[in-house]
Formats: C-alpha cells, sequence, structure tokens
C-alpha cells in the first residue's frame, strides 16, 4: 500500500532540527495561513468559524500577524468578528449575582494558576458569571488546523515506525518532544512501537545529560579555558526537547539568534576573568 504524504515529510523532517511532528504542524499551520488570505473573502463558511471563535488565540494571532496575513483578509475577518461581538455585547443585560457568587468568585481567584485551575468555569456557572461574560462558541481555527495536523503526523509516525529504515531515520532525528513523545506512547499500537519511541527517547536524554554535564563541568574556572564542544546549545535544547517547538518562525529565529549569541558570552566571559574582573554576563541559557 502507498504511505500518504505526510509518511514523506515526516522522513525529511527527521534530518532536521526539533521535534519532527512539532515541525509539521507548523507547515501545515502556515500553509492554511497562506490559503485563509483567498478562503476568507470567497467563502462564507470560513468567516463563519473566525466570528464562532471571536478570531484567532493569542499565538496564531501574533503568527498571522507576524507572517501571513494581508491587510484585506485580516479586515475582512475581524470586521465580522467585531460586527457579531457588537451585536452579543449590546443583547448583555447586567445580572444580580446569584447566592454563592462571592463566595465562588473567592474561590475562583484562589484556584487560578493551581492544579484545580479546570474547576474555573464550574465556578463561573455557580456564580452566573458566563451569561454576562463573552464567550467564543468554537475554538481558534489555528488551533483547528494545528490539532488535525499533530493527530495526522502522530498517526503516520505511528503506522510506520516498525518498518526497518523508517525505524532507522528516526532513530537517527532530534526524536519528538515531551507533549508528543506522551501522545505517541499513550497511542502506540504495539509493543515494539513502544518500545521503539522508549529507547530513541532514552539514548536521546543519554546525550543530552552528559552535555549538561560538561557545560556545568566548565563553569568550574579550572576548566573554563577548554574550548566548547558538543555541548554548545544543549540547555536551550533540553528546553525545547521538554516543551516542544515553537508556534512560529519569528520565535524560532529569535531562538537561532539567541544561540549565536553565547559563544560571545562565553568569549566576553573568559576575557573577563583573564583581566581579574568578576563581571559576568547574566545567566542565559545556552
Ligand atoms: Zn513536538
Ligand atoms: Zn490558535
Amino acid at each position: 500500500m502507498p504511505h500518504p504524504a505526510t509518511y514523506y515529510d515526516l522522513l525529511d523532517a527527521f534530518r532536521l532540527d526539533g521535534c519532527p511532528v512539532c515541525r509539521l504542524c507548523l507547515a501545515g499551520t502556515e500553509r492554511y495561513f497562506d490559503s485563509l488570505n483567498f478562503e476568507c473573502i470567497n467563502d462564507a463558511s470560513v468567516r463563519d468559524r473566525f466570528r464562532a471563535a471571536h478570531g484567532f488565540c493569542r499565538q496564531h494571532a501574533y503568527q498571522w500577524l507576524g507572517q501571513h496575513g494581508r491587510v484585506l483578509a485580516t479586515a475582512i475577518i475581524y470586521k465580522d468578528v467585531y460586527t457579531d461581538l457588537r451585536e452579543k455585547l449590546r443583547e448583555l443585560r447586567y445580572e444580580e449575582p446569584g447566592t454563592f457568587a462571592s463566595l465562588a468568585a473567592h474561590l475562583r481567584s484562589r484556584l487560578m494558576g493551581s492544579r484545580f485551575s479546570a474547576l474555573t468555569p464550574w465556578l463561573d456557572r455557580l456564580a452566573g458569571r458566563r451569561a454576562r461574560v463573552l464567550v467564543g462558541e468554537d475554538p481558534c481555527p489555528g488551533c483547528v488546523v494545528r490539532a488535525r495536523e499533530e493527530e495526522k503526523a502522530i498517526e503516520a509516525l505511528l503506522d510506520s515506525i516498525d518498518e526497518p529504515g523508517f525505524e532507522k531515520a528516526y532513530s537517527l532525528s532530534t526524536g519528538l518532544c515531551l507533549p508528543h513523545l506522551k501522545r505517541a506512547l499513550a497511542a502506540a499500537p504495539h509493543q515494539a512501537a513502544f518500545e521503539t519511541l522508549a529507547e530513541v527517547e532514552l539514548a536521546r536524554q543519554d546525550l543530552l545529560l552528559d552535555q549538561m554535564d560538561e557545560i556545568i563541568r566548565k563553569e568550574d574556572p579550572r576548566y573554563q579555558d577548554e574550548p566548547v564542544g558538543l555541548e554548545r546549545g544543549a540547555a536551550g535544547r533540553a528546553v525545547r526537547a521538554a516543551t516542544g517547538s515553537p508556534w512560529s518562525r519569528i520565535e524560532t529565529d529569535r531562538e537561532r539568534l539567541h544561540e549565536e549569541w553565547l559563544p560571545v558570552a562565553r568569549v566576553s566571559s573568559r576575557a573577563s576573568s583573564a583581566t581579574g574582573s568578576n563581571w559576568r554576563r547574566p545567566g542565559r541559557v545556552s
């Protein structure tokens, strides 16, 4: 049976830095954004989805503004969004707080940011807040596309992970970020797939741990003159592997700049210690 296009996209992504699933999600979202410039003008159902979602979420809004959105398309989408919001706002009426409102509001402020924050919508209902607060009916269309791409990529990965060539290419890749690894492990269709995912991750973590040990060792004044080796960028790689790649390329470019800055920091740090100064650059993640 022929492989889907995602199979070949994954093979390409294995050769590049970063989580291959994150990379495919970003590429899929970018394709959607490029097409949106035309679809939102010609297709009323596309604009309906934006109205129901109250526009993009924060991450996708800035990805759209920074890279893809043309002025005409943006104006058409957000004219619809605001027209609809204005109607809803005019229809809203003040409601007296319910019996439990003050208690619920107090609990809400205590729970926000805690591991029980998922209870806050229930408290809002108890307090009658949902009737007064404007709530989008649908998720951000960019998030919907991203979730679809994520599912497609993980499914294609798991479908082929026991093919020798594919498995080899995957084992040589950066591996999955932690959020995507968790999803792939949970969805692994058989033991061999599960074990391949775990083994690649353990090997990647071994390498990262060795490199971070090396960073820490070279902070010791006795070893600071040793040249920077493969550990360069390892702490940043560890953070990205645990979190996943950014949702937009703007941030990726910033990270690249950030890594280029590191050798300068180390040279400057050494130069200052050579001149007897205690000055250090503020701690940066390398
Ligand atoms: Zn990922
Ligand atoms: Zn979004």
